[in-house]
C-alpha cells in the first residue's frame, strides 16, 4: 500500500522549512506529497514590530534557496542588511593595521558578502511558501518512529500516526529524530556561552562584519539595515553569564572596550540572551529510510556564520538526490538514494566542521607567541588576493558542487 507521505519532515525551523519549501517548489520535487511535524510555529511578524535577537549572516546560496522557494521577497521587505566587507583582527592587533585580515565584496568580484537576515522572518515565510504549494503542516512533534523495508512509520506527540517513504529529522541540535534512529554523534563543549543582543553605535558600521578575537572567545558586531549592529560575543560560560546580568551602562562600558571602541560607545538597544556553544556532529547523515538536516546533522560554532547555510546545502543537496531519484522512478527512501545524499554533505561537511574547530581552538587564550602566530597568519592570507577569493567563495556556499537547485541560471 502507498504510504500516506512521500516526506515527513520533523521540524520546521529554518532548515525543516526550508526543505518543506524547496521540495515543494523545485520542479523535480514538486509532485512530493510533504507533512511537516512542528510543535512551535513563529508568526511572521507584524509591520513595525521590533527585530528579534536571533539574525542569521546568509550566504548567496542560501539567498538563492529562498528566492528560488519564494520567500525571499517577505525576508527582503523586513530589511535583509547586505554585508559589504569584513574586518577580522586580534586582541593585541588592530582592525587597521598589519595582522588585520580584512575582505571587501568589490575587490573580490561579489555584489556583496551576505546578507544579515531576522530568522524567525526567514522561517515564517519558508512556512507559508510551502504551505501555499500544499505542504501539510501540523502543530505537534515527532514521539516516535518505527522503519521498515517498504516505509517509515511516526507518532506525533498529538498521537497521530503517520507513514511516509522518507523522514526528514530537521529537530534541531537536539534532534529526536537522531536520537530514536539510533544515530551517534562526535561533540565537544566549547564551555563559551555566545552572548547577543542589538546594539546602538556612535560611528557607522561601514555596512560591515567587524570581529576580534578576545582570549575568552570572539566578539562580532554585524551590521543591521537600521543602522545598529548585531552582536555576537561568545566568552567563557561564567563570564557570559556575569555579562548578561550586568546593567546597561556597565555593560555599555564593557562591549565598548571589548571591541576596542571601533564603532566609537556601543549601547544595548535590546536586552540580552547567552547560547550555550557546543560542535555536535552527526556521525551519519542518513539511516533507515531517515535523513538529517541542520542543527540535526552538524551543529558548529557562531565564528563563521555558517550553521544555517551548512543547513541550507543540506536541504538543496537532498532536493537534488530526491529529484534524481523520482526522475528515474525510484523511491525517495530507497538506502541509495540516502547514500548518495549521505556521501555527498560528509565530503562537503566535514573539512568545514574540522576547519571550525581548529579556528575556534586556535584563536582561543593569551599566549603571546600563539597571538604573534595569528596576526602573522591573517596579515599572511590579507596579503593574497586569491586565497581571500577563495575564501570568500567558500563562505558564499558558490565553491565545490554546488547543488543543480541554488546555481543561478534556475534560481529567481
Ligand atoms: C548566537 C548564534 C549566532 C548564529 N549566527 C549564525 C549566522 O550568522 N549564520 C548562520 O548561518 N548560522 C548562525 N547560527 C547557527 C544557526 O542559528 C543554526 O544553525 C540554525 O538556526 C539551525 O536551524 P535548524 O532548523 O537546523 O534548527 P533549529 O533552529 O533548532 O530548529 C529546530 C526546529 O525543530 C523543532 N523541534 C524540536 N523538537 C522537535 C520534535 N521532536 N519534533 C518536531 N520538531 C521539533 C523546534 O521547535 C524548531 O523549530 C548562529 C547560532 C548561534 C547560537
Amino acid at each position: 500500500m502507498r504510504p500516506d507521505f512521500d516526506v515527513v519532515i520533523a521540524g520546521g525551523g529554518l532548515a525543516g522549512a526550508a526543505t518543506a519549501a524547496l521540495l515543494a517548489t523545485a520542479a523535480a520535487t514538486a509532485a512530493l506529497r510533504i507533512v511537516v511535524l512542528e510543535p512551535a510555529r513563529p508568526q511572521r511578524p507584524l509591520p513595525g514590530e521590533p527585530l528579534d535577537l536571533r539574525v542569521s549572516m546568509l550566504s548567496r546560496s542560501s539567498q538563492r534557496l529562498l528566492e528560488q522557494s519564494g520567500a525571499w521577497p517577505a525576508v527582503a521587505a523586513r530589511g535583509a542588511a547586505d554585508c559589504q566587507r569584513m574586518v577580522i583582527w586580534d586582541e593585541r592587533g588592530s582592525p587597521r593595521g598589519s595582522g588585520a585580515l580584512s575582505f571587501d565584496a568589490a575587490d573580490c568580484g561579489e555584489p556583496d558578502l551576505g546578507h544579515l537576515v531576522e530568522n524567525r522572518t526567514a522561517q515564517a515565510a519558508l512556512l507559508d511558501c510551502a504551505e501555499a504549494a500544499g505542504v501539510v503542516i501540523l502543530g505537534a512533534g515527532l514521539a516516535s518512529l518505527a522503519p521498515s523495508p517498504a516505509a517509515i512509520r511516526v507518532t506525533a506527540s498529538d498521537g497521530r500516526r503517520i507513514e511516509a517513504a522518507l523522514l526528514v529529522g530537521a529537530d534541531g541540535s537536539g534532534s529526536v529524530t537522531r536520537q530514536l534512529a539510533g544515530i551517534a554523534t562526535r561533540e565537544h563543549d566549547y564551555r563559551q556561552q555566545a552572548i547577543v543582543a542589538h546594539l546602538g553605535c556612535e560611528l557607522w558600521h561601514r555596512d560591515t562584519a567587524w570581529q576580534r578575537f578576545l582570549a575568552g572567545g570572539p566578539l562580532a558586531l554585524l551590521p543591521l539595515a537600521d543602522g545598529r549592529v548585531s552582536l555576537v560575543w561568545s566568552a567563557a560560560s561564567a563570564e557570559a553569564a556575569a555579562l548578561v546580568a550586568l546593567d546597561d551602562a556597565e555593560f555599555s562600558r564593557r562591549v565598548t572596550a571589548a571591541s576596542a571602541g571601533v564603532l566609537g560607545r556601543l549601547e544595548p538597544t535590546t536586552s540580552r540572551r547567552a547560547f550555550p556553544l557546543r560542535l555536535r556532529q552527526a556521525l551519519r547523515h542518513a539511516g533507515e529510510r531517515v535523513v538529517l538536516v541542520g542543527d540535526a546533522a552538524q551543529t558548529v560554532h557562531p565564528l563563521a556564520g555558517q550553521g544555517v547555510n551548512l543547513g541550507l546545502q543540506d536541504v538543496a543537496a537532498l532536493t537534488d538526490v530526491l529529484g534524481a531519484a523520482l526522475a528515474a522512478g525510484g523511491d525517495p527512501g530507497d538506502p541509495r538514494v540516502l547514500r548518495r545524499y549521505e556521501r555527498w554533505r560528509r565530503a562537503a561537511t566535514g573539512p568545514m566542521i574540522l576547519a571550525l574547530d581548529a579556528i575556534q581552538r586556535l584563536f582561543a587564550g593569551s599566549d603571546p607567541l600563539q597571538s604573534w602566530l595569528r596576526r602573522r597568519g591573517l596579515g599572511l592570507v590579507d596579503a593574497t588576493p586569491g586565497a581571500k577569493r577563495l575564501l570568500v567563495r567558500h563562505a558564499l556556499g558558490l565553491a565545490g558542487e554546488v547543488p543543480r537547485s541554488l546555481q543561478p541560471a534556475r534560481g529567481g
